[in-house]
């Protein structure tokens, strides 16, 4: 698909780079805002996942920089932001970079050493796996990357903190909800406008943090594969997971973003010019190690028939 093409086919692709946002991942974390309020009063975050950086672009917009700017900040009282991805980052103001794994133990440790004993407000999770087009395959690989959020959740959000993590809508959804339920009082599943239909990504948008009394981070895995057993739900309100018919949990499943701005799953006539022609923008920052950078050079390798010098 040509640069023009894309940008009258997906306005939040056009509208990122207008507004100089890495991604247009960036209008869903701002719509999930509009409508949850989840940067309210909030000082220090984690963004796991983060690269190429849109996300973390809009929370060095909406806390940094205001702070930064505002005529009574101190230095040692400017937002927190870490941010963490296995691919590289190019910098963003107010925002410390992690390279790493998030499934990883020593990820959640490189965290907590950066939060310096104090507990993070908010914790985003934008992960998503190379999806392979299988269904429950990539539904169980992004889960994986949602329990390893969680995991870190349990490391460096403070009680009453909030927690946004993308999921993928399938067939263990509402097993997912009644585990995040296990620790937050109020989740929804939201759908940003910005995020298109035919995606099967959403957003659970997680409140108040407060894990079950006396919970040892320890015991998550434990914990969470209870709630998903129909014997093992022991005095857990919420192991209904595995409930059929009327008496299935229903899920609070919210759209948000302004109902009556740009569609995602339309196409917008482009923006002309003075002399009729419309002029693409490039986009904001190209990722600077993409994954797919080492295929596409064994690829011009191989047509050179020099393969074996990559290897
Ligand atoms: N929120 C980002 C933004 O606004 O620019 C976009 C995130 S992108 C959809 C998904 C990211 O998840 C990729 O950059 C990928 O490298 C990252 N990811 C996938 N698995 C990961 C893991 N195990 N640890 C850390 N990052 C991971």
């Amino acid at each position: 698909m040509g640069k023009a093409s894309r940008d009258k086919r997906d306005i939040y692709y056009r509208k990122a780079k207008e507004e100089g946002w890495r991604a247009r991942s960036a209008f869903k974390l701002l719509q999930i805002d509009e409508e949850f309020n989840i940067f309210d009063g909030v000082k220090r975050v984690v963004d796991l996942c983060a690269a190429p950086g849109s996300w973390s672009q809009v929370l060095s917009r909406q806390l940094y920089l205001p702070a930064k700017l505002s005529p009574d900040s101190r230095h040692n009282d400017l937002p927190l932001i870490v941010a963490i991805d296995l691919q590289p980052m190019a910098p963003i103001e107010g925002v410390i970079q992690v390279q790493g794994d998030i499934t990883n133990a020593r990820t959640a440790e490189v965290v907590i050493r950066h939060f310096d004993g104090c507990k993070a407000d908010l914790v985003v999770c934008d992960g998503a796996p190379d999806v392979t087009g299988l269904h429950d395959m990539d539904e169980f690989v992004q889960s994986q990357l949602i329990l390893a959020g969680l995991t870190i959740v349990t490391h460096v959000l403070k009680e009453g903190g909030k927690f946004i993590s993308k999921i993928f809508r399938g067939k263990d959804t509402s097993l997912l909800y009644s585990q995040l339920k296990l620790f937050f009082p109020v989740v929804t599943f939201a759908k940003p406008k910005s995020s298109r239909n035919s995606s099967i990504e959403a957003f659970a948008v997680c409140e108040n943090y407060s894990p079950p009394e006396g919970f040892n981070p320890k015991d998550l895995h434990r914990l969470l594969e209870k709630v998903g057993s129909p014997w093992g739900g022991d005095d857990l309100d919420c192991s209904s997971a595995w409930l059929e018919g009327p008496n299935k949990v229903y899920i609070p499943f919210l759209a948000c973003g302004d109902l009556g701005g740009y569609d995602s799953d339309r196409s917008y006539p482009l923006p002309k010019v003075a002399d009729g022609t419309y002029q693409s923008l490039d986009p904001v920052q190209p990722p600077i190690a993409p994954p797919y950078k080492r295929a596409l050079e064994l690829k011009k390798a191989s047509n050179q028939g020099g393969i074996r010098d990559l290897e």
